[in-house]
């Protein structure tokens, strides 16, 4: 394969990544395959085992690559994992009430995706940190 992720232009498939290429990804080949937001909300109470079938003819057809080879294969609901509306802004991507102490920082707080994560996690701790500097 001559690709590490994919983004469909599909009603159905949306994205993909061949996770074996991560870095510290062992084994064999493996690979995620995500649904359309619209397609899996339509699609959410269906049959596991049909849905997979759906999925997976899908791929084959459009990528060429055979998915029977694998040796695990399972359909999972991420009935949670995409962020309708961001939790904080932008400019402060995290929660923090100082009176209280407490402070939470995640994805949720700024999208759905990694740097989300790290660019909130980062921002928040900037900001501890210069709380503590002004004592
Ligand atoms: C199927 C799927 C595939 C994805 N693929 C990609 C991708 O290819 N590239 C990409 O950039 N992003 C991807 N993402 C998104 C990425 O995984 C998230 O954006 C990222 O993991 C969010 O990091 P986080 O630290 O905010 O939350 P999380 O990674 O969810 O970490 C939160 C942690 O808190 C722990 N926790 C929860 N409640 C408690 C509690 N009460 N006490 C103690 N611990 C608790 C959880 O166990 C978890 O370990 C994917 C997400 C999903 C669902």
């Amino acid at each position: 394969m001559d690709w590490d992720c994919a983004h469909f232009e599909d009603e159905i498939l949306g994205f993909s990544a061949v996770n074996s290429t991560k870095p510290g990804r062992g084994g064999g080949l493996a690979l995620v395959v995500q649904t359309k937001h619209q397609w899996s909300d339509a699609h959410i109470e269906d049959d596991l085992d049909t849905v997979s079938s759906i999925i997976k003819q899908r791929f084959e057809r459009i990528t060429g690559i055979k998915t029977d080879a694998s040796g695990y294969n399972q359909v999972h609901r991420w009935r949670y994992a995409s962020t309708q509306n961001a939790a904080a802004s932008e400019v402060n991507p995290y929660l923090l009430d100082e009176s209280m102490g407490v402070s939470a920082t995640g994805d949720w707080c700024r999208g759905s995706e990694v740097e989300d994560a790290f660019l909130s996690g980062s921002a928040l701790a900037a900001q501890l940190i210069s709380q503590l500097a002004r004592g």
